[in-house]
């Protein structure tokens, strides 16, 4: 099938985005009844593939299967975090904002930010687009020479060297990013809207933001899970951590963002800011990805 399909209106990606603006928007377009259907729906689609379903991967602009592991207590598979292509290994909320960053943007060779440098998304978007600056947090404990070993593997670039960036002090010019990329990084920074603040910085007017975190979609108020007190980190919910290939330990979530995020988007200055909904079995995008948009004024 890929062949025909290759050429014929698959080639342009079936992907239809909705900026949801709140937790209202969301509850009217996701009601329980729209939500019960997806995932009738998923529930089907993992029973049938058994592993990998097929789709349309933006990544590689064709025809792809996505891989995935059946819930071992019978659930539904966490599809925020799988669906990798078999092909080029991007996966399901990576695809999907890679594919509204190619809907946005308007240039021939934008100048992208990317909040990771030791990932297929950087690899792709360095092969896509050179220019393209990536980072990783670089502290004491990083294992750099892995790190490093690892990046060059994955961009095909033996002089490629580990880049390091602190997202609340960036060294990245003032208004000299089209796009900044992050996937669920924000999360792990304990003053976020420094972070944002500085993301905004760097963009260039009407420049774009896209960004994963995870997300709490029936919260108006984020959850402050951590914070840098007097004494060093002070737990104030159950620690989370999250995987992380350059922290052997995991990484603490300081926050479980709720939709107050937006308004957080808008303090710093952004607007068109909201959560992408954007599910869709053709192109793999399953699950709540968290997905999320803003844009600096022109
Ligand atoms: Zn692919």
């Amino acid at each position: 099938m890929g062949q025909e399909d290759s050429k014929g209106a698959l080639t342009r990606p079936p992907h239809r985005f909705k900026r949801l603006e709140g937790l209202a928007d969301f509850r009217a377009r996701l009601h329980p009844g729209a939500m019960a259907a997806r995932q009738s729906v998923e529930h089907g689609l993992a029973l049938l593939h058994d592993g990998s379903l097929p789709g349309y991967c933006v990544g590689c602009g064709t025809l792809r299967r996505f891989r995935y592991s059946a819930d071992p207590q019978g659930g539904l598979p966490n599809w925020r975090e799988q669906l990798d292509c078999d092909h080029c290994q991007l996966f399901n909320r990576v695809r999907f904002c890679l594919a509204f960053l190619l809907q946005e943007i308007r240039h021939e060779a934008p100048q992208v930010y990317i909040t990771e440098q030791v990932t297929f998304a950087y690899a792709w978007l360095k092969a896509r687009w050179p220019e393209t600056i990536g980072s990783e947090y670089v502290g004491e404990s990083t294992p750099v020479e892995r790190l490093t070993g690892y990046m060059r593997h994955l961009t095909g670039d033996p002089q490629a060297e580990l880049r390091h960036e602190d997202l609340t002090a960036l060294t990245l010019a003032d208004a000299s990013q089209d796009a900044v990329l992050s996937f669920d990084v924000l999360e792990h920074i304990p003053d976020a809207d420094a972070a944002l603040r500085e993301l905004f910085r760097v963009l260039r007017p009407g420049g774009l933001l896209v960004f994963t975190v995870p997300f709490l979609v029936d919260a108006e108020r984020s959850l402050l899970r951590a914070r840098i007190g007097a004494r060093g980190i002070e737990h104030l919910v159950e620690p989370e951590y999250h995987g992380d290939p350059a922290m052997d330990e995991g990484c603490l979530a300081f926050h479980s963002f709720g939709w107050d995020l937006l308004e957080r988007l808008r303090a710093v200055g952004f607007e068109d800011e909201g959560l992408l909904d954007g599910w869709s079995a053709a192109t793999g995008n399953l699950g709540l990805m968290g997905a999320l948009t803003a844009r600096r004024p022109r």
